[in-house]
């Protein structure tokens, strides 16, 4: 643990903020809001399907919809999705902040869906698990083409070239790791699928992944499916771009069941965590910084509690003060940052070198733990190709955190998972085995190279989960189970 010792005389720094009683984030008669991140295999059509989306919402015209694209085109990638989610806003660049995740916002009836950028491409999985950790709810896009979709559903890792690999099932693996637990599907691409429109290719495609995508941990009643058309816009909104009468007539003779977007107004508003999060202790994760005059700008995800202006926090591990100076969410100045709320936050009094992304803001009577080593269970992914030994090093990412870890104790494979809350009694298969091999679950130890901010998953969800890469391939999932003192 971090030395506390000299904070103790500051009550400012050790008791938790006294919020409005709504706390930020939701205010009376608003309109829920979900953060979805956009998951699914390089060429599954995301970003032409997103564009289609913020078109048909309005959220761009097809004027600006034009700027975007020729932008896109010269940062080589023509399609307008990706530009206009990098397009800052004047008020980000006066503050030097730059986001790491691109965040945008899209209004549908009932939802107010804040969309979180995931580039498909295997060398971009780390900036995904970025996306995914402040997401509740993802859109996987898979294309119903050919080929296609069984090339983005193989396993992944066995391509060598990274583009091979199907990245279909490592997303929705690591989407749930991280704590996604609502999925809609969008089955893209079938005005060229063979033939167009086939209802019969629709439902192979639903029959194959919904095994898998149960055994992955969603519920069936939280994975819903939608068959769309990006390109001519077919069901996005009814009738799409072209109003639906050519392009989607093949569409129209089976399909009754919603729009893509009627789909994404019917996603269960977090309410649930919302509350939960609220209810306990401060913890702000830093996902990106950068200098402001002489304060420091963070991006910060409010995992739980809430925290208002001219209050103290505490960072860790590097055990520092700092005084929120202020509080910007969604772009408007703020008097609070409430749970589950993006925020941009200028702190005072810390130098910025001494931050890290990954870094957690918190108080000092229920500070958040540090250490070099804790307990885990973990998943073992089906693609791991060199078994896991006492010793073998790993790169692990919590929320945006990303740390080099060695196993250091093999202590158990497991028959059966502890409960979902991490708890409960282990139904042990074998103690202390040599290795570990793909598709196991297992009792591990591990060290960190730094001490870090990690939680009992039981204690908090978002810092209690875990994800492990090797040689940039995700080899396994986890989740904390006890937090262990410093060897
Ligand atoms: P991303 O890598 O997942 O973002 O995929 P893109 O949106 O860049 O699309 C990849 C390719 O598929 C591009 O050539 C698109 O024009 C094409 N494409 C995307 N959506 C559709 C679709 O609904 N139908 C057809 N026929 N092609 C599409």
């Amino acid at each position: 643990r971090a030395s506390l010792g000299g904070l103790s005389k500051d009550p400012e720094v050790w008791e938790e903020d006294v919020l409005p009683s709504k706390g930020g984030g939701e205010k009376e008669g608003e309109k829920a809001r979900i953060a979805m991140v956009v998951i699914g295999h390089v060429d599954a059509g995301k970003s032409t399907l997103m564009g289609q989306v913020l078109v048909s919402t309005g959220m761009v015209s097809v004027r600006e919809a034009r700027k975007f694209e020729r932008d896109a085109r010269a940062l080589g990638k023509a399609s307008f999705y990706l530009a206009w989610m990098m397009d800052e806003d004047g008020e980000e660049r006066a503050h030097g902040v730059t986001m790491e995740v691109g965040q945008k916002c899209i209004e549908l009836p009932h939802r107010v869906v804040t969309l979180l950028d995931a580039p498909g491409h295997a060398d971009f999985v780390p900036q995904m698990i970025v996306g995914a950790a402040q997401a509740d709810v993802a859109l996987l896009v898979v294309p119903a083409t050919t080929g296609e979709f069984e090339a983005g559903f193989a396993e992944a890792g066995t391509g060598r070239d990274g583009l091979s690999q199907g990245q279909t099932k490592e997303h929705a693996l690591l989407a749930r790791a991280l704590g996604v637990n609502q999925l809609l599907v969008a089955v893209n691409k079938l005005d060229a699928a063979d033939p167009p429109w086939s209802q019969a290719r629709y439902q192979d495609i639903v029959t194959s992944l919904t095994p898998f995508l149960e055994q992955t941990g969603f519920k069936s009643e939280r994975i819903r499916f939608v068959p769309v058309s990006g390109l001519t816009g077919e069901n996005v909104k009814e009738g799409g771009r072209e109003g639906g009468k050519e392009g989607g007539g093949g569409l129209r003779e089976w399909y009754t069941g919603p729009s893509l977007l009627t789909a994404m107004d019917d996603f269960l508003p977090a309410a649930k965590f919302l509350r939960e999060a609220r209810g306990k202790p401060l913890r702000m994760i830093v996902n990106d910084l950068a200098p402001a005059g002489k304060n420091v700008g963070v991006s910060v995800r409010v995992l739980s509690g809430g925290v208002k202006t001219g209050s103290k926090v505490l960072i860790l591990p590097i055990g520092d003060v700092a005084v929120v100076r202020s509080i910007e969410v969604e772009g408007s100045p703020a008097e609070v940052a409430g749970a589950l709320e993006h925020a941009e936050i200028t702190l005072q009094g810390v130098d910025p070198a001494r931050i890290s992304i990954g870094s957690v803001l918190c108080k000092g009577k229920a500070a958040v733990p540090v250490s070099c080593r804790f307990a885990a269970q973990i998943t073992t992914l089906s693609s791991l190709s060199v078994p896991i030994l006492r010793g073998t090093p790993f790169q692990m990412h919590v929320q945006s955190l990303e740390i080099p870890v060695n196993a250091t104790r093999l202590t158990a494979t497991l028959a059966k998972p502890l409960s979902e809350e991490g708890r409960g009694a282990a139904e042990v298969k074998k103690e202390r085995p040599r290795c570990l091999t793909g598709n196991m679950l297992a009792l591990v130890e591990f060290q960190c190279a730094r001490p870090v901010c990690v939680e009992r998953f039981e204690d908090s969800r978002p810092l209690g989960r875990f994800i492990l890469r090797q040689k940039g391939e995700t080899v396994a999932v986890g989740i904390v189970t006890a937090i262990l003192p410093d060897a």
